[in-house]
């Protein structure tokens, strides 16, 4: 049977725009069917504005690619209506392990908290992820959302005008001209968008090579992610075992720098690495073998005026710790609510700067803690091994010693500290929750907190009193009124309230906090409706 990245899922059509006698203009137009760019697209579509994806392909990615998905993503994606099936079909796992030569060290547990609907991470490969999206798409071009994905359309050119982006498009029958009000380029750390406008991307190159295999096997293996610094099967480098749906394993194994990547990948000389680490009597069939080489780094910009970038195009990090495709989603939430307001006329095209303050804020936050299990895990001196060998002796005895273990710090979202569109902090409440945080999910009567929340602006009160609805600057702002009468887990209460007894929330339509008090004041909550659409 073929595999789902064999299949064309979204095949070349002829469109009207190819035959049209001026260049027609869309609203936005997304280059990228990526994971950004799907999920950049549906979040549009569910609003309702009129969006073309462009992708040179037509399939979803080949081989696996990322198979980690954090619980803020999901989150995400659940807003995207797509977050059932990855947590239906993904691998739940909390659990990580540390072993240090041949022995293991120790272990944690990402999400020890409870109270939460998406757990702590699930591993699901990268392919079925987009097949997701893409369903997700045709389901809204199904309820007549404008939404539409043309496949083997690629961009060949791009210019860059002050009202709008033009672009010339390849396709198997010819090239044709598109213009876009909106261009957001969502297509990859290669970003030909990037080149085409001349823009930079520095950053750090890291002399590393890491082969990656997915293998199917029966093994019984429990569903944690296991990390070895210097195993016996891989001196003095590391590895990482991970188990995926289907019964798919993805090993990591990293090599070094000075290798020949065609001969490392042949399975006449996989095939022995990979018995060396599972013994070798167990079966497994390769998957996908792929040797990758990575760096952390970053646009200086992520707007360039009508052009938006997002994901793996804006910046670039190395697995470790799963950050790509987990932030990349985390820019197109901040963005696309952003975007609607401005085109809509409801709030100023500089909103969609602190797009690029806030996404900046995240991409530094993530190059900051990839490069750092980086360098933890490939040591740049042979006295910082020394000291890294330590921290791990240390750690199997002493608790102190493990958080400086460093095998990948996991990707948690960011909070947009002193972003322009907080108001400041006026109820001194849970840290967790200031201004600028991402909400933590919380269990209702009747469900969980963040199905109530995204897409809109929304007031959140708890045992506070307060209009059901106010309009400012034509933003619709609904109540969502709770109680902790109905707080059978402490969950609210310890979350969002801390030592008061009320308090109000003004929640952005990305479900992160702009502002909060422990009493409704309309003055107070009117400023900081236009703080968060970025008129004051
Ligand atoms: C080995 C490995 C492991 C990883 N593990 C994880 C993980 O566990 N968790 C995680 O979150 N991330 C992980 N990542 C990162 C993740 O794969 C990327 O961050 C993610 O794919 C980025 O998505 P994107 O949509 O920005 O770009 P891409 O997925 O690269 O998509 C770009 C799209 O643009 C299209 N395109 C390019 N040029 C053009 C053009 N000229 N015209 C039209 N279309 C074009 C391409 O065909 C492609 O479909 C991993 C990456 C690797 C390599």
């Amino acid at each position: 049977m073929k595999k789902i990245f064999e299949v064309p899922l979204y095949p070349y059509k002829r469109h009207a725009d190819e035959d049209a006698s001026s260049p027609v203009r869309r609203k936005v137009v997304v280059i990228g069917a990526g994971p950004v760019g799907l999920a950049a697209a549906i979040d549009l579509a569910q609003q309702g504005t009129e969006v073309v994806v462009l992708d040179d392909n037509d399939k979803v990615s080949f081989g696996s690619r990322a198979i980690c998905f954090a619980k803020r993503p999901l989150e995400i994606l659940d807003r995207l209506g797509c977050g059932q099936p990855m947590v239906d079909k993904g691998v739940q796992w909390n659990t990580g392990k540390v072993f240090f030569d041949d022995r293991q060290v120790y272990e944690f547990n990402l999400l020890p908290e409870e109270g939460h609907k998406r757990p702590a991470f699930i591993n699901l490969q990268q392919y079925y992820f987009e097949e997701y999206l893409v369903n997700r798409v045709r389901e809204l071009q199904e309820q007549g959302a404008p939404i539409e994905i043309r496949g083997r359309n690629k961009v060949s050119a791009i210019g860059s005008h002050p009202t709008h982006a033009v672009l010339e498009i390849d396709t198997p029958e010819g090239s044709y001209t598109l213009e876009a009000e909106w261009l957001i380029a969502c297509d990859g750390a290669g970003s030909p968008t990037r080149q085409m406008l001349g823009l930079d991307f520095v950053g750090r190159v890291f002399e590393d090579n890491f082969l990656i295999a997915d293998v199917i096997m029966e093994a019984d293996f429990p569903s944690e992610r296991w990390f070895w610094f210097d195993p016996p099967f891989n001196k003095g480098q590391s590895a990482l075992l991970h188990k995926q749906p289907d019964g798919v394993w993805r090993i990591d194994l990293q090599l070094g720098w000075d290798i020949d990547k065609e001969r490392e990948k042949r399975p006449d000389n996989v095939i022995p690495r990979l018995k060396a680490m599972l013994g070798e009597d167990v079966k497994f069939e390769l998957e996908w073998v792929s040797i990758y080489t990575f760096q952390c780094r970053r646009m200086e910009k992520f707007r360039h005026g009508r052009v938006i970038f997002a994901g793996d195009a804006a910046h670039q990090v190395s697995p470790f710790g799963a950050r790509g495709a987990n932030s990349g989603l985390q820019d197109t939430d901040n963005l696309c609510w952003k975007l609607k307001l401005v085109m809509d006329g409801k709030a100023p095209e500089g909103l969609l700067d602190t797009y690029d303050a806030e996404r900046i804020h995240g991409a530094d936050e993530n190059i900051l803690n990839s490069s750092r299990s980086t360098d933890f895990i490939t040591p740049k001196s042979e006295i910082s091994r020394v000291l890294r060998d330590a921290v791990l002796d240390l750690s199997e005895q002493y608790e102190f010693a493990r958080p400086l273990v460093n095998s990948g710090r996991l990707s948690v979202p960011c909070t947009y500290d002193g972003s322009p569109l907080n108001s400041a902090d006026a109820l001194d409440g849970p840290d967790r929750t200031r201004p600028g945080s991402p909400c933590p999910d919380a269990p209702l009567g009747d469900g969980f907190l963040l199905d109530k929340l995204g897409d809109k602006f929304v007031l959140l009160t708890i045992d506070a009193d307060a209009p059901d609805v106010i309009v400012e600057e034509g933003i619709e702002v609904t109540r969502l009124a709770l109680s902790i009468k109905d707080d059978k887990t402490l969950a609210l209460q310890q979350r969002y309230l801390g030592k008061h007894e009320s308090g109000v929330y003004l929640i952005r339509p990305d479900q992160h906090v702009a502002a909060r008090r422990p009493a409704f004041d309309e003055n107070q909550f009117r400023h900081a409706i236009r703080r968060a659409i970025g008129k004051e």
